[in-house]
Formats: C-alpha cells, sequence, structure tokens
C-alpha cells in the first residue's frame, strides 16, 4: 500500500492564528509526518508563498492531493473563502485554483468542524455511526453533522453557535442578539470579562456555560436526530470536568432521546488529519 515510490499526500491545517503542514503517505491511516508551522499570514499571497517556502525548505516535491482544514465558511462549490472574521485579506480569493497550481496537484478545502468530524468519522470516536455531530469549543463554538451511511452520507458544517436562545439579550460578535455564543466561545467571554478563559474558575460560571450548552445540544439533537457528539476544541480538551457536566445536562432535558458526548479521539491532530481526509472522501459527500 505504502510504496517508496507512491506520492505522499499534503495536509493544511489554516487556523485564525497559525498554519501547519502534515504530509502523509498514504491516506488509509492517520499517521503524518509535521513539516513545520508558521504564523498564519494577513496577506493572502504572503501567505500561499509561505506554503511554498515550507515545502521547498522540507525537499516536498510532486504532490498527490492536498487537503485544506480552515477556520472559515466555505464557498458552496468549495473553492474560496466566504465567511471567516479571521481571514479578511482571504476572502473570495481563489484559494482552490491558486494552491492547485503552486501545488502541481488537486487541492481540497473544508471548513474545520467538517474536517474534524471527517477524521473523527475514518479514525476516531464516531466510526460506524450514521447519524454523528462534532463539535468544537474554543475561541468559537462551531459544529459540524453527519446524516447517512457509508459513501451516501452527507456532512455539513452548521452555524451551531450562533442559534438563537430564548431570553438572551447578549449581543453577538456576529451581529446578532441571542447567539449561544456569548455564553460559550472563548474570545466573546475573553472580551467580556477581560481575562483568559484558562483563569476561569469558577463553579457558578462553568455551571452557566454547560447549561447554555446543554440547551444548544437538546436543540441540535432533537432538530436532526444525531445520535453521538465528538467533542473537541481547546476549551473542551483543557477542562476534563467540562463534559461530564454537559452531558449530565443534556440527559436533564432530553426526556426520550439520548445524546452521548464523547471526547473526540484525534485531538490536536483533527485538523491535520481532517484536511487529508478530504481527499479519501467524495467531493458529493460534503456540503460546504
Ligand atoms: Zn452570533
Amino acid at each position: 500500500m505504502t510504496g517508496t515510490d507512491a506520492l505522499p499526500y499534503l495536509a493544511i491545517d489554516l487556523g485564525g492564528s497559525n498554519t501547519r503542514l502534515g504530509l502523509f503517505a498514504t491516506l488509509a491511516t492517520r499517521d503524518f509526518t509535521l513539516l513545520g508551522a508558521f504564523p498564519t499570514q494577513s496577506s493572502y499571497i504572503d501567505q500561499l508563498e509561505r506554503i511554498q517556502m515550507l515545502l521547498r525548505e522540507r525537499g516536498i516535491g510532486e504532490l498527490a492531493g492536498a487537503g485544506v482544514s480552515v477556520g472559515a465558511r466555505v464557498a458552496r462549490d468549495g473553492r474560496s473563502l466566504v465567511l471567516g472574521p479571521n481571514f479578511p485579506g482571504y476572502l473570495g480569493q481563489p484559494l482552490e485554483a491558486d494552491l492547485e497550481t503552486r501545488l502541481g496537484c488537486p487541492v481540497r478545502l473544508g471548513h474545520d468542524t467538517v474536517c474534524g468530524l471527517l477524521g473523527e468519522r475514518r479514525f476516531g470516536a464516531l466510526r460506524e455511526a450514521e447519524r454523528t455531530g462534532y463539535l468544537t469549543i474554543s475561541t468559537g463554538t462551531g459544529a459540524a453533522i453527519q446524516l447517512g451511511k457509508g459513501e451516501t452520507a452527507l456532512i455539513s458544517s452548521i452555524e451551531f453557535g450562533h442559534q438563537i436562545l430564548e431570553g438572551n439579550e447578549r449581543v453577538c460578535l456576529c451581529g446578532q442578539i441571542g447567539c449561544l455564543e456569548t455564553f460559550t466561545g472563548g474570545r466573546q467571554l475573553e472580551l467580556r470579562y477581560g481575562r483568559p478563559i484558562a483563569e476561569f474558575a469558577d463553579n457558578s460560571f462553568w455551571q452557566v456555560f454547560s447549561a447554555k450548552l446543554a440547551l444548544g445540544l437538546l436543540n441540535l439533537a432533537l432538530l436532526t436526530r444525531i445520535d453521538i457528539v465528538a467533542v473537541s476544541g481547546a476549551i473542551a480538551l483543557e477542562n476534563d470536568f467540562l463534559l461530564p457536566l454537559v452531558q449530565e445536562k443534556v440527559n436533564a432535558l432530553l426526556k426520550w432521546e439520548r445524546l452521548p458526548l464523547v471526547r473526540a479521539e484525534l485531538g490536536t491532530h483533527a485538523p491535520l488529519v481532517g484536511a487529508a481526509s478530504l481527499l479519501a472522501v467524495s467531493a458529493e459527500m460534503i456540503l460546504h
């Protein structure tokens, strides 16, 4: 399977702060070699050049394909970014075509939550499941869902963090009033309270945080009938108490459904493994 003459696959994790590149000898496993990382450039052209520079430095030549996980909404045709406060200089640029030209191989783009779900579906906590969700609790609160079986499954990112909670008068960074993310988004909470989320120790804060998140998950479960949610993101991964607390509240709210929340297994590797996984599934499976 891994003949020495087979071309490798490139995975790019294009995050709001940092960009990481990984090389996969095969798409059949989650194993990869980390090629390096650099601060995500605000200039779109500089970013393309940094990617090429890193590949040159590492002596990477011909590639079989490249998958890119981006922390921004991807256009419906999968070829550019259309919404993403961290990437103002990239919006509307032909990212897929420009990378294909510079890398000389087919390129696939995916929202980071879609990549996270794909990675967990192929190698992690969501194997074999037909109705699944992937939730990331980090600077923002994002999610993706998968409905369907095998190659007929559809995967879509959803605006989980921007569902409206009744009675919530907080203004969200997105401009709407009442979004869930005003209670659960790392960036919004830090702006609101003026300190890093890692310093939030008081129990009443986390009780409210988990209660709001549980309400959001209840809505998600009832609207989609997903059976399981893999949870990732820095806030979830760094606070071991959070998942059981949210699960307890979800259990109390859901009367005739169950919604197990499980820790995502790929952890910090999710974006790179998920980006490579874009190349392993048909483009028709993903709704951008
Ligand atoms: Zn919002």
